[in-house]
Order: structure tokens, then sequence, then C-alpha cells
């Protein structure tokens, strides 16, 4: 495995695996892996012979200057993970170089950006898509790879592909959790101990949420078994929980017969920021 912390380093890298014929997945992080990032890039190198991985904390997706400074960095420990899930290049790039100047491009994602990590992450977005376009521009990949921890996420970068016509196939999959259902995140290394008990009921609420999609009466009233449930418990700070349409993301007054529903959270637990959900056929 290479590692490589400049763009044109990358680029003649992309350049030669094109020319031999060699498929490109791309993996982007922002690092301190798990198994949630690593099912990510082996699945990457079952389907492609290069696999690039990027590691790079985007400082303009975050909206909150000490959650940028408080995010985990461990290049080395994610290094040694990275070689044997598969991967042939670790992109390790600074701020300077993905950010030469100041970006004035600004993404405007529409209905999909106006709800939940959009609504209430400012520019989070906006700093997304301009991260990822560039990790495009520079690897060039075949596919990229994307977990459903964010789900709203992966909708913004298809409607990314699609309107600015990237030619990459967008591969997803499931969230990956630990045994007590927790979604595994970066941030969960930030979770003091006695947080890190009570975190599992984020998963709880939305498998008890799920549980009444069929049976409730209208998204209003599911959404109000998961609050209520969530703030019995006073370690959590709930920042939003969403019913909405699994595809367009807007949310639901009412069912809507044959689509599929996301239920969404986003929580503060002792000072750490957790987002998760669950999609529920209908
Ligand atoms: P991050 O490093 O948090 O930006 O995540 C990098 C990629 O890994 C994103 O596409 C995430 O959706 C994905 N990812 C993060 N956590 C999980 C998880 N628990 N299960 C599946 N995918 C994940």
């Amino acid at each position: 495995m290479e590692i490589l912390h400049t763009a044109a380093a990358l680029q003649a890298y992309t350049k030669t695996c094109h020319r031999n014929g060699r498929r490109i997945g791309l993996v982007p992080t922002m690092g301190a892996l798990h198994e949630g990032h690593l099912q990510l890039v082996r699945a990457a190198a079952q389907a492609c012979e290069a696999v690039i991985v990027s590691i790079f904390v985007n400082p303009t997706q975050f909206n909150n200057a000490e959650d940028f400074r408080l995010y985990p960095r461990l290049p080395d420990a994610d290094a040694a993970l990275l070689e044997p899930a598969g991967c042939t290049v670790l992109f390790l790039p600074s701020v300077e170089e993905m950010y030469p100047q100041p970006t004035v491009l600004l993404f405007d994602f529409g209905p999909l950006a106006q709800v939940m990590e959009g609504a209430h992450r400012p520019g989070h977005f906006n700093g997304v898509g301009i991260v990822v376009s560039k990790l495009f521009h520079m690897s060039q990949p075949h596919q990229a790879y994307f977990g459903q921890k964010d789900w709203q996420q992966v909708a913004i970068v298809r409607q990314l592909i699609a309107d600015l016509s990237f030619d990459v196939e967008l591969i997803s999959f499931p969230t990956v959790r630990e045994p007590d259902g927790l979604a595994m995140s970066s941030r969960n290394r930030r979770l003091p101990a006695e947080a890190r008990v009570v975190a599992p009921r984020l998963y709880a609420a939305l498998q008890l949420a799920a549980a009444q999609v069929q049976a409730s009466s209208s998204p209003a009233a599911v959404r109000q078994v998961a609050v209520d449930y969530l703030q019995a418990e006073p370690a959590f700070a709930l920042e939003y929980f969403e019913v909405a349409d699994a595809h367009t993301l807007q949310p639901l007054a009412e069912w809507q017969p044959g689509r599929p529903v996301v239920l969404c959270l986003a929580a503060h637990l002792s000072g750490v920021r957790l987002i998760d959900n669950v999609v529920v056929e209908c």
C-alpha cells in the first residue's frame, strides 16, 4: 500500500491505473477507522484492482469548530488497518493540499439538503459536495463506496453524480453496528464510559419506532413514541427525529403506501453528536 499526500501524486496514480485498464474504487473517509469503513474497503477490493481510501477531516463540512478540533485523528492506526483490507493507496492530504485557496463555489442540493443534517448543520452538504467532487476529480474512480449510516449523504452524492455527470457508480452498504446495536462511528471514541452504556438506546428508539410504522395511524404518532423513549433518558439531548420518505427525505405527514420510510435521528450525548437511521420497507 502506498501513502500519498498530494493531489499530483494521486492523479499520477489514477492516470496509470486508467492506462493499464485497472478499475478504481474510491472510499472517502475522515479516518479513525472502524468496521463500518473496512467493509467498504473490502467490498471495493473485491470489485476493483485499485482501491483508494482517502482520510481527510474536511473543514468545510464542519459547522462547529470544536467538533472539527476534537474529531479523532489516528493516521498510523488507520494505515495499519487498511493494507490487510485491500487498500492499494491511502490518500492523506493536508488541508492546504485540498484547499490551496478558499473555495467560493456553493452547492445547493435543493429539498434534499433542506431537512435533517442539512437543516441542522448549515453548510454541511456544501462542504460534502465540494470535497467529494474534488476527490472524484483526483481519483477518477469507476466506483465510489459510501455507508448508509449517512443516509442523507448517500442521497446528496447520488444527486451530485447525476447533476455533474460524474462517470462513477455509487455503491452503498448498510450500517455496521456494535453487538449492542450502537452504530459504529469515529465519534463513539469520544463517549465517556457512562455515556457509552446508554448510547445503544438511540438504535433501540429507532427499532421501537420502526416496529410501529405498519401498525401506527400516523408518522407523527411513530415519531412521538421514539421521542418519548429518548426523553426518558436525561443524558440525551435530541436534535431531531424525523419520519421521512426514504428517497425524497421529506418528512411524512401521512403514510405513502408502497414507499419505503426512513427514520433518522441526531442526538447529543456527553457533548458528542451522534446520528443513526433505519429504513422500513412499507
Ligand atoms: P466518515 O469517516 O464518518 O466520514 O465515514 C466514511 C464513510 O464510511 C461514509 O460513507 C460513512 O457513511 C461510512 N460509515 C461510517 N460509519 C459507518 C457504519 N457504522 N456503517 C457503515 N458505513 C459507515
